[in-house]
């Protein structure tokens, strides 16, 4: 399991969320709409929201979903991909995209558009890896 911060139980319904992924080496996957793309070893910084269910959203993360809806979902099913952290980032959904754009501050967008797709803020990812 991955580390929650804070501990799952005191997230709320709603919220933003970022999860933490190490990909041990670099991977090529198919990402549905996207096609493939070639993801480098390293770790990356994914966020999203949900205007509720968000504990029920962030546990299908760790947990695989046999269908798969999001782009993240894609990535997460990779053997190299390993989730080690899953924080709350706010209670507030409509955050997201502010929430994303610091991360982007201070890492490098990894795939266009990706996690983007219903964005309205412009964000050129929802999926950066970590300098
Ligand atoms: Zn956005």
């Amino acid at each position: 399991m991955p580390t929650f911060t804070p501990a799952l139980d005191a997230w709320p319904d709603a919220g933003v969320y970022q999860l933490w992924i190490r990909l041990r080496r670099s991977v090529v996957l198919r990402v549905g709409s996207l096609g493939r793309m070639r993801f480098a070893a390293g770790t990356y910084i994914y966020t999203g929201r949900a205007s509720r269910g968000l504990r029920a959203r962030v546990l299908r993360h760790v947990h695989g979903g046999r269908c798969r809806h999001w782009h993240i979902d894609y990535l997460l099913v990779s053997p190299a991909a390993h989730l080690e952290r899953v924080e709350l980032s706010s209670t507030r959904p409509e955050e997201e995209c502010a929430v994303n754009a610091t991360t982007g501050r201070s890492a490098v967008a990894a795939i266009p558009r990706f996690g983007a797709s219903d964005c309205r803020s412009g964000c050129p990812t929802h999926l950066w890896r970590v300098r």
